[in-house]
């Protein structure tokens, strides 16, 4: 006989009973009459499937025959012995016996087994009236499968405090139809909210057994047993139903839901759980946005293809599927790789510690970078605490759970929470944007530890932040450490008082950083803001994230270009307002007791052919003769005479001087730039910060342009259509494109004039409603003006809202064509 066959439980070896003849006999004594204490142990060797794996199948059947043997010679005469399964065995037994028979097969065991990796464990049920044989196994088998049997303990009693339990999931077993039909099964309702606004945006269906006979009995007591005896899709498909119900009651009250629901594996083998769900759905009239299912990735373990498969036809259909408990199984970094989720679940287990442990804070935080970075979002269960909360908000965690935010509600709680607050607390409509938003990694460019402190020695990490502009308003919806920090170095507790500061203070800053993120959205590019304060030299990144019709939001990554630590915190505050929002060109410190200067920062290529590293006092000449415009250069040159800086900053009652001087920026053209000198202690030595910008227009003692005769018609025209923030364009008298800024071309996408030249809107073929354009052009032709004529376009790919103004051109008394210019007023719909 092969050795595979004979490792079948049909074969019985010598002293050991069929499973019938055990049970029968059992039957009798219970009949009969027995002996206290007599009763079945279930005993089990463990690990044995890897033994044989190691050793050998040989080995494996050997080591299985000397257990059996051990075990029948090991049993008074008159027990018996029977196989329950595998390497599972049944012992009628006394009880005062066990321990002896324990200490026999371990010690077999421990001689025969040289990998010393094989055990054995058993459960023990006393014989009893009411419990025939089949009770009493399943008893000493319950016994042994709890916990505390997986102990050196060994054996298990199955004894008063165990029969509830055990009652309990037998009634569970038996009772679940029943249960269903009386309307026990309840769905409980447990928010979640979004980091980022605190508010709720879904919640997470829990299931409820209201019993008659147990009271409220919890799904740890009731979903394994309805797996194992699989039934688990009965009570999944009723769960869901009543979830259905429920997202209908909260619709028809005015407030919409999302809800996500706890799927077993087993429900795609018991039955057709897509179509179940897809049936409720259509009942209640349900969304598909509005539901998501959970799947434990263990349920996806050395599971066939059909599971994968039934998970990705709930993609495919649109629903947003979560992977539950990450980072309790070991293999959950296999299921992130095969990646068919949308949604990842921290288990609470993660952060269980993160307020006490420096280490549970690193793992958390990487694991919400790296999902992220695999394109999926994060949601953090069990969340208890407020600070909690605050570091998920630190690491970039979108979503949030827990008995902070919100216990599992049953029916009439979450019906009356929702009539209550649901105003408040629910974020209905802004969904979409928010995930966009939720998107940003924090974590990035930070380096794995981001609990402040030495990471945010923020040259080489990355200050990241969310800010958010609705109504004019800015707001901070996230930031990283390592930007908080920046933060404080430059002498702000948060970006709310920066905001703050720019706007009372420095209305110019502020029009400066907005203007960047307005630029961004339109242009979908990244755009640049310089900024300095406390001895900082830095640039501010703004990128468009995402739009709804009344906010956006954006991606705020601060670099530092250079860091001057030394530079003494109260004076440099003072040094310059805060935030100094300004495109320097260069910035240089010199060191008055030592002659010498270090350049900071430099940008512009012409300032650097001359020199990279910095310049000495000497150098000024240098520069001077080089770059500074003839009339101007004895003006410089005291200007840099540091000698007199003090007498001049006093006098001038500012911290600082300030000149205007032309400098070259070609070959032979000037433009007035501003130069400042500021001194300072640094490590109580003076020193002076030395900055270089371009003037700008506004500024007094500006030049006058006007009667420069370089300057004519078509080089002023030339000028304002590349400095106009509309986006111009002209036609013909049919209405065909004569020309247009660069501004028009680059908001639509076009390489170059030539895409529209001659051509009519229809044969661009871009406005989705061009029947009031066309007229409003027809109509300018006939000499009207139209003024503030809105419609929407195709900006690219996105439906857009403009704001149109169109005029005639007119050449002696003759309509020629028409000029038309517009704004940009948003996205054409919630995005
Ligand atoms: P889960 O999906 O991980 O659900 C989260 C569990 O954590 C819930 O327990 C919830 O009440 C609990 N919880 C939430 N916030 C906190 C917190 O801040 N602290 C603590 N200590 N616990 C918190 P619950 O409702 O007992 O559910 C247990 C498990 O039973 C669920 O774990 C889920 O796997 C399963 N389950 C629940 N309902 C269903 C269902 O309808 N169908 C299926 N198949 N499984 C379900
Ligand atoms: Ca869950
Ligand atoms: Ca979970």
């Amino acid at each position: 006989m092969p050795a595979i066959l004979r490792r079948s439980s049909d074969f019985t070896p010598a002293g050991v009973s069929s499973r019938d003849a055990f049970f029968n006999h059992i039957d009798k004594l219970l009949e009969r009459g027995y002996v206290p204490g007599v009763g079945v142990l279930m005993v089990r060797l463990y690990n044995m499937s890897n033994y044989s794996l190691r050793e050998g199948i040989q080995a494996g059947d050997e080591m299985v025959s000397l257990f059996i043997k051990t075990l029948v010679e090991g049993v008074a005469r008159g027990n018996m012995v029977a196989r329950e399964s595998g390497v599972a065995f049944v012992v009628l037994i006394d009880r005062d016996d066990i321990e002896a028979l324990m200490v026999k097969l371990r010690s077999t065991l421990r001689k025969a087994d040289a990998t010393a990796s094989l055990s054995v464990h058993a459960g023990f049920c006393s014989l009893r009236d009411g419990v025939d044989a089949r009770g009493l196994v399943d008893r000493a088998r319950y016994a042994l499968e709890r916990e505390d049997a997986g102990t050196e303990a060994a054996v298990c009693y199955f004894d008063e405090n165990m029969c509830l339990a055990f009652d309990k999931r037998r009634y569970v077993i038996d009772n679940l139809d029943d249960a269903i039909r009386r309307g026990e099964i309840e769905a409980y309702a447990q928010p979640i909210v979004r980091v980022i606004t605190g508010r709720i945006c879904e919640v997470e269906v829990l299931a409820r057994w209201r019993s008659e006979r147990f009271g409220m009995i919890m799904p740890s007591e009731f979903v394994p047993q309805l797996e194992q005896s699989r039934q688990v899709h009965k009570l999944d498909s009723t769960v869901f139903g009543l979830a259905c119900k429920q997202w209908r009651e909260a619709k028809d009250m005015g407030v919409e839901v999302p809800f996500g629901i706890n799927l077993s594996r087993l429900d795609f083998e018991l039955c057709d759980i897509y179509q179940v769900i897809c049936d409720a759905m259509a009942v209640y009239g349900v969304p598909v946005e509005d539901v998501h299912i959970e799947v434990t990735e263990s349920a996806l373990i050395g599971s066939e293809d059909y599971l994968r498969n039934g998970i990705k036809r709930f993609r495919d259909a649109g629903f947003t599927v979560y992977m539950d408990d990450f980072g309790t199984g070991y293999s959950s970094l296999e299921g992130l790789r095969d990646s068919n989720y949308d949604v990842v679940k921290l288990d609470k287990s993660l952060i269980d510690q993160v307020e006490t442990n420096e280490r549970s804070r690193v793992i958390t935080a990487d694991a919400v970078s790296m999902v992220k970075r695999l394109g999926m979002q994060t949601l953090c269960e069990g969340v208890e605490t407020l600070e909690q909360l605050r570091f998920l908000r630190m690491v970039g965690c979108e979503k949030a759970q827990g008995y902070l935010t919100g216990k599992p509600m049953d029916h009439d709680g979450v019906m009356e929470w929702l009539a209550q607050e649901a105003e408040r607390y629910t974020e209905s409509g802004l969904n979409r944007y928010l995930n966009k938003v939720g998107q940003v990694n924090l974590i990035d460019g930070t380096r794995a530890d981001v609990q402040g402190v030495e990471a945010a020695v923020f040259l080489g990490s990355t200050p990241v932040a969310i800010a958010e502009i609705m109504d004019d308003h800015i707001f901070c919806l996230a930031a990283n450490a390592a930007f908080d920090d920046l933060l404080h170095r430059i002498g702000y507790n948060s970006f709310e008082e920066v905001v703050g500061k720019i706007s009372a203070e420095r209305g110019e800053m502020r029009k400066r950083f907005v203007l960047a993120a307005e630029l961004s959205k339109k242009t979908k590019s990244k755009r640049g803001v310089d900024f300095i304060s406390g001895g900082i030299f830095g640039t501010v990144e703004i990128e468009h994230i995402a739009s709804t019709v009344e906010r956006s939001a954006f991606l705020i990554r601060a670099t530092a270009i250079s860091s001057c630590e030394a530079i003494e915190r109260e004076r440099s505050l003072e040094l310059a307002s805060p935030f100094l929002y300004s495109l320097y060109k260069r910035i240089d410190l010199f060191d008055l007791a030592q002659g010498t200067s270090q350049n900071l920062y430099l940008s512009t290529p012409l300032l650097r052919s001359h020199r990279m590293a910095g310049i000495t006092l000497a150098e000024v000449r240098e520069f001077c003769d080089r770059n500074l415009h003839p009339a101007d250069r004895s003006r410089f040159l005291s200007f840099y005479d540091l000698s007199t800086l003090d007498a001049r900053v006093k006098e001038r009652g500012t911290n600082y001087d300030v000149i205007k001087l032309r400098v070259r920026v070609s070959h032979d053209t000037y433009a007035d730039h501003v130069f400042t000198l500021i001194p300072m202690m640094v490590q109580g030595r003076g020193q002076v910060l030395s900055t270089l910008r371009v003037a700008e227009a506004d500024t007094e003692n500006s030049h006058q342009i006007s009667g420069d005769a370089r300057i004519s018609d078509a080089v002023l025209l030339k000028a304002v259509l590349e400095g106009t923030d509309r986006y111009v364009f002209w036609k013909d008298d049919k209405r065909r494109f004569l020309g247009a800024n660069q501004a028009f071309l680059d908001y639509y996408g076009f390489k170059s004039l030539s895409e529209i030249l001659g051509k009519t809107d229809e044969e661009v073929g871009w406005h989705v409603d061009s029947l009031p354009f066309r007229e409003d052009e027809l109509r300018v032709l006939n000499g009207d003006v139209v003024l503030r004529s809105r419609g929407t376009c195709y900006d690219r790919n996105e439906l857009r809202k403009i704001e149109a103004n169109k005029r005639p051109i007119e050449v002696a008394g003759e309509i020629v064509g028409l000029l038309g210019y517009f704004r940009d007023m948003g996205p054409a719909e919630d995005e």
